[in-house]
Parts: structure tokens; C-alpha cells; sequence
């Protein structure tokens, strides 16, 4: 078996400077002894650098494109030989499906939009059939591993710069595969295109787009497998990806031979994308890593960038320890090739810190407690005019955002899974959340069912998933609740927006109506909001309304409150319980062979409420936390990592009773069996 050394990287850093025409000093500073000396303050375990970005221009003089005309040193030669002299591996950032030189070059290669014409966005696009991987793609990868002996590449602005394809030649094999003509849609339909199409009876679907799309994403991967086999070919230890690949925006089936899975979360929401991203990629085959950008600005336009503190960078980084995967730092340097020497030392702390904490839980398994439903058809419906979707601000991501928001707010771990994930693994699970989703195939809805028989839970919500599952949740359809309305939460009422489905309940148990004011026992209609459903052995909430996408820009707590009580109402069976912790502390659990970790992430953020401020400033330490585990006999050892606290002596009548004290960023519980 060839080595992956990957596997073994826990803290990497990448640079990209998308090298362009406007450049004039491309190298013209790094020498071999500066690379070295910031290389070695800041101690990565393997970096990434540029060597041909989106404009398609090259680092390096290259026989088969366009180097850019600001190159004064080679820089790639600089890196190659310093990395090799530190025994670090060295990855490419390298450009795929946007290449604006070779567009420049080869106008017939651009992808052409529904009227026939070039889309004339930021992106300039290849064709899927266009010669670009065989004639100048593969030519410089080959070049790149020949001649600098590169270890991996990161192809960047590839299934993300997949814009769908209307030339004669696409055009024309879908209608050969599918029998119909390329379908358009107008930018912004997809959204609103369930409600839109909602219908008591019948689960719509926009088969001939979802098919177009699919279509796209089997070019896309035909082509990505075939520079992957040239790579592979070429240098057998060289490890590729494809950036965002197989992640939350990619949920398709593992199929091409990539080498692991990575993805540059978002600048401004690194933390949430770390979130989704990490309580998704969990659950695939491939290893992972996702990167944190460095700098961020305040999202209005790509100006304004600034170096995140060490505080952010901590955080962002710490989440996706704390979810099993590798870390990647982003950083820009100057474009005469130095690196910032303030940035170095930042980031030597910031590594220091996350070493700590990656070994912790790199390799270890998710612990199954609760899946939530990551579905594809639902997903590739919604993304717009996309083939993929990775922008977490897309109404497209809001089930999944809202879903996990609710969820880790309230100490629940989980695993976002996609239909296929689930088979032989239903029994794992205590409860299996259906968020605001419903093209499900016949075998899936049977597959629930049966779940729910032998014992499961499950909690469904939405406007039209409860009509998929109407059967499992005992109530009959009756049309739509087209007001704004309340709902009772504990003791108080909170807010929603339209819509919400109206049911009759046959078995079903009502537990909350649909309220047209704030009054408790005076402003319920008659319309039910949620209900219970005995079903089998097992139970089945419904709620009538897309409680998830809504939670995902309204945060309000009371929803947060309803949602538990809710979960409580299940009656399942968790190992944790009697959690006392700040809403913004998040139990991620892990465990491998005899080890069980509970990762008390906390991702509080203080600071004057005046503005919104996107820079993490201070995270509120956490004085006490407590909660209980389950457990059949005394654990052998338990301790807080990586800060070696023993708390052996917490053991009594079944359960460890666990206090943490003083929680800065991430601490770990770890229970030896
Ligand atoms: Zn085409």
C-alpha cells in the first residue's frame, strides 16, 4: 500500500498569491536562508505554496502555459529546496476548472451560459470537454512533479468554479444521456422553488435540473479522476485533492481516488463552516483537513483584509481538532515572496496550541448519538444554478446551519450524514433528525420506518417533510398556515415566519399548537404545531414548520429552549446527560479502541454589543461545567487533556460525574475503559 503521509499531519500552512499580470516582483526577495528561518519559527508539519492560481498564471517557467510576466526569482525552487532540507512535505496550490490565461489563449475552452454566450462573471471557467486537462493541466503537473519533486496538490477554484455548461457539445451529450434539453434557471429560483411547487400530495421534484446538474458533477469528476491517475502515475507518494471536494457543498458518493478531503472555510464565518464542515466530514471515508483563512474583512467586498489575532485563529482552528481533522493556515505573503515576521511568531503559538490538542483526536471515531440528514437531492435543488454549493451564506446550507446551531447550543453531539451513510448504521443512532428536507427515495422512507419499529427516534420537521413521513408521524395532511405565528417554549412564546403545514392528527399526541398571539392558554388555534407519535417500539416528533433553516439567522434562545424540549420528549438515551454549560460550550465526542473523549469546545465570543464585530477579541473562560457519563464499570484512568489534570476519582453508581473548571478555548475529557 502506497504511504499517505498525510495521515500523519496534524498543523500544515498554506500560502497562495494567484500570481497575475499585474505582478512585477514575483520572488524577487526570498532567498533559501529567509524561507528557512520563517519556516522554522513557525514549524508546520507541511506547507502548500503557489504556483498557479485563478488568472492562470504561472510561478515557475513552464513549457506548456503562461508564466506570469512578474516572475524575477524562482521562488518554487526556493521552497522545494528548503522543504526538502527540513524534511517537510510540500503540496502546490494549483488552479483547476478557472484558468483565466488559458481562456485568454483558448476562448473555444470557456464555458458558455444559456444565451450562448461567455457568463462574463469573476469566473472564466473550462468547458468539461475542452482540451484543458490533456493539453496544458496534466503537461504542468507532470512539469511540477519532474521538475521540483512536489509532494501533493490542492487544486483550488475547481468544483466550486464549475459553472454549467451550454455549448453545442454539452448540450448535446445530455440530451443523448437524458433525452431532453439542457434545462435554464434563473439565478435565485432555487430557493423559493419547494414552496413555490408545494402541494399537498405530491413530493415534487425538478427532475430535469437536478439531472442537468448531476450531469455536470459526473464531467467534473471524470476529469478531476483522470488528472488524479496522471498524478498518481507520475509519482506515487504525490497526494492530490480537489478543494471542497466531498465536503457539506459536495455531498456525493466517494468515487474518485483523491488522497484525502480539504476545504478553505469561510473567511468571516470560519467558525460555523468549521462546524458544519467538521460534524459532517467525520462521517466519509477519506482523511481530512480544512483550512483557516488568516485575515478576514468585513464580508462588503474584497477589500479591507486583515490578520486575524491569535484568539480567532485559536478557536477556528481548535474546532476542527476537536472534530478529528487536520489544520491549515492560510496566509498571503508579500508578493516579492517574504513572509511576515509578526504573522511567523503568531502562528508558531497558534501550532504550538493546536499540535496539543490535533493528536488528541486525529483518528479517533465520531461517538453515534444523533444523525442529522445531509440529503443530496434536497441540497442540489436548492444550490441556485450550481452544480455545487459551498457558500454557507446560501439559503441552500440553512437546514444544516440551523440544525447544528440548534443542537451543539444545547450539548448535543452529532454526525451530519447523507441518506447512504446510514445504511447498516440506523441501530447506532439515537436519534435521527429529518431537518426541512423530503426527496427521499422510496427504500429510505421504508428504512426510517423500520427503524422506528425496532425502537428509533426520530424528529421531523418541515413544511414538506412531515407530508413524506405523514404515515410515520399518524396525522393527515389539510393544506397551509400562510400567518406569521407563536409558539409555546417552556414558559414564554416565541416567533416564527410562515409556513407551517396543517395537520389533523389520526394517532398523533399534540404537544404545541400554532399560537396567533403570546398569550398561553388563550391565543392556540386549532392548527397543531408539533406533535408525538407512538409508532412500533419507537416514537416520532413532528414539526410542521422549517424550525431549522429559520434558526439559522434568527438565534433566538426560546427556539433553542422548544427544540430540547422537544428532544427530551423523545425520551432517548445519550451518553451524556445532566449538562450544566454555557450554550456557547459544544460536546463533540470521540472515541477509538478503549478511549472515550469528550471535547468541551467553547466558542464564546465577548465583546460591545454596539456592532457585530467579525474579529474574535476575548473568549470568555468557562469557570465550571458539569455533566454525567454512562458508564458500566469504573474507567480505568480519566484525565483532562492536554493539560493532564487527573480526575480519576469521579466514578459512582454508573456514572462518571464530571467538573471541568476553567475552560479557555478546548479542553479534553478522556476516559480510559
Ligand atoms: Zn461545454
Amino acid at each position: 500500500m502506497k504511504t499517505n503521509w498525510h495521515d500523519k499531519m496534524n498543523f500544515g500552512m498554506h500560502f497562495d498569491l494567484h500570481a497575475n499580470k499585474t505582478d512585477t516582483e514575483l520572488g524577487a526577495k526570498i532567498t533559501h536562508e529567509n524561507l528557512k528561518r520563517a519556516l522554522s519559527i513557525i514549524d508546520p508539519d507541511w506547507i502548500q505554496c503557489d504556483c498557479k492560481g485563478h488568472p492562470g498564471m504561472t510561478a515557475w517557467e513552464t513549457t506548456f502555459g503562461t508564466m506570469a510576466p512578474g516572475v524575477i526569482k524562482d521562488a518554487m525552487r526556493v521552497h522545494a529546496d528548503v522543504c526538502k532540507e527540513l524534511g517537510i512535505p510540500l503540496g502546490m496550490h494549483y488552479s483547476g476548472v478557472w484558468d483565466t490565461a488559458a481562456i485568454a489563449k483558448h476562448p473555444d475552452w470557456e464555458v458558455l451560459g444559456p444565451d450562448g454566450k461567455v457568463y462574463g462573471n469573476a469566473m472564466n471557467s473550462v468547458c468539461p470537454f475542452s482540451p484543458y486537462y490533456d493539453e496544458l493541466m496534466i503537461p504542468q503537473m507532470i512539469e511540477l512533479i519532474d521538475k521540483y519533486d512536489v509532494d501533493g496538490f490542492w487544486i483550488d477554484g475547481d468544483c466550486w468554479g464549475v459553472q454549467l455548461c451550454y455549448c453545442d457539445k454539452c448540450k448535446s451529450s445530455f440530451k443523448e444521456k437524458y433525452g431532453i434539453e439542457a434545462p435554464v434557471r434563473e439565478t435565485g429560483e432555487a430557493f423559493n422553488w419547494h414552496v413555490n411547487n408545494y402541494k399537498e400530495n405530491t413530493a415534487e421534484f425538478d427532475e430535469d435540473w437536478y439531472n442537468w446538474t448531476e450531469f455536470h458533477r459526473q464531467l467534473f469528476l471524470a476529469n478531476v479522476q483522470k488528472y488524479t491517475d496522471a498524478v498518481h502515475a507520475r509519482k506515487e507518494t504525490c497526494l492530490v485533492i480537489s478543494n471542497w471536494l466531498y465536503t457539506y457543498g459536495c455531498p456525493i458518493e466517494e468515487t474518485v481516488t483523491t488522497d484525502y478531503i480539504s476545504g478553505d472555510l469561510s473567511p468571516v464565518l470560519g467558525l460555523k463552516s468549521a462546524a458544519l464542515e467538521g460534524h459532517f466530514l467525520t462521517s466519509r471515508i477519506k482523511d481530512w483537513d480544512l483550512m483557516v483563512w488568516a485575515f478576514l474583512n468585513d464580508s462588503k467586498d474584497m477589500t479591507g483584509w486583515t490578520a486575524k489575532n491569535i484568539t480567532h485563529l485559536n478557536q477556528e482552528c481548535a474546532y476542527i481538532a476537536a472534530c478529528g481533522g487536520a489544520v491549515m493556515i492560510y496566509e498571503t505573503p508579500h508578493r516579492n515572496g517574504l513572509l511576515t515576521d509578526w504573522h511567523c511568531e503568531d502562528y508558531r503559538k497558534i501550532g504550538k496550541f493546536i499540535k496539543e490538542r490535533a493528536k488528541i483526536s486525529r483518528h479517533t471515531e465520531s461517538v453515534p448519538q444523533i444523525a442529522v440528514l445531509h440529503n443530496p437531492k434536497d441540497f442540489f435543488t436548492e444550490a441556485s444554478e450550481s452544480a455545487f454549493k459551498i457558500d454557507i451564506n446560501h439559503p441552500s446550507h440553512h437546514k444544516g446551519t440551523g440544525a447544528i446551531q440548534l443542537l451543539l447550543e444545547n450539548h448535543y453531539h452529532f454526525d451530519i450524514v447523507m441518506p447512504s451513510m446510514l445504511k447498516g448504521k440506523y441501530n447506532d443512532y439515537e436519534l435521527i433528525i429529518i431537518n426541512d428536507q423530503y426527496l427521499f427515495d422510496a427504500e429510505f422512507v421504508k428504512d426510517i420506518e423500520d427503524y422506528v419499529k425496532a425502537g428509533g427516534k426520530v424528529l421531523i420537521s418541515g413544511v414538506n417533510a412531515t407530508r413524506t413521513f405523514s404515515n410515520l408521524l399518524g396525522v393527515e395532511g389539510k393544506g397551509l398556515y400562510e400567518e406569521n405565528f407563536f409558539v409555546q417554549s417552556l414558559d414564554e412564546v416565541t416567533a416564527f415566519r410562515p409556513l407551517c403545514r396543517q395537520v389533523e392528527v389520526n394517532t398523533a399526541k399534540v404537544f404545541r399548537y400554532v399560537m396567533d398571539q403570546q398569550i398561553i392558554d388563550e391565543d392556540e388555534t386549532s392548527v397543531p404545531a408539533i406533535t408525538f407519535n407512538d409508532f412500533g417500539k419507537g416514537k416520532v416528533a413532528g414539526v410542521y414548520f422549517n424550525i431549522f433553516s429559520q434558526y439559522s439567522n434568527l438565534l433566538y434562545p426560546r427556539v433553542r429552549d422548544l427544540v430540547k424540549e422537544i428532544i427530551d420528549g423523545l425520551d432517548c438515551n445519550f451518553m451524556i446527560s445532566d449538562i450544566v454549560a454555557p450554550s456557547y460550550v459544544h460536546f463533540i465526542l470521540r472515541e477509538k479502541d478503549n478511549k472515550i473523549i469528550v471535547n468541551l469546545m467553547n466558542t464564546g465570543s465577548v465583546s460591545s454589543s454596539l456592532a457585530r464585530p467579525s474579529m474574535v477579541e476575548h473568549v470568555p473562560t468557562v469557570s465550571e461545567i458539569k455533566f454525567k457519563i454512562k458508564l458500566d464499570k469504573k474507567p480505568s484512568y480519566v484525565e483532562i487533556a492536554p493539560s493532564q489534570i487527573n480526575i480519576n476519582d469521579c466514578y459512582k453508581d454508573g456514572y462518571l460525574n464530571i467538573t471541568v473548571n476553567n475552560l479557555d478555548v478546548l479542553e479534553s475529557v478522556v476516559i480510559y475503559k
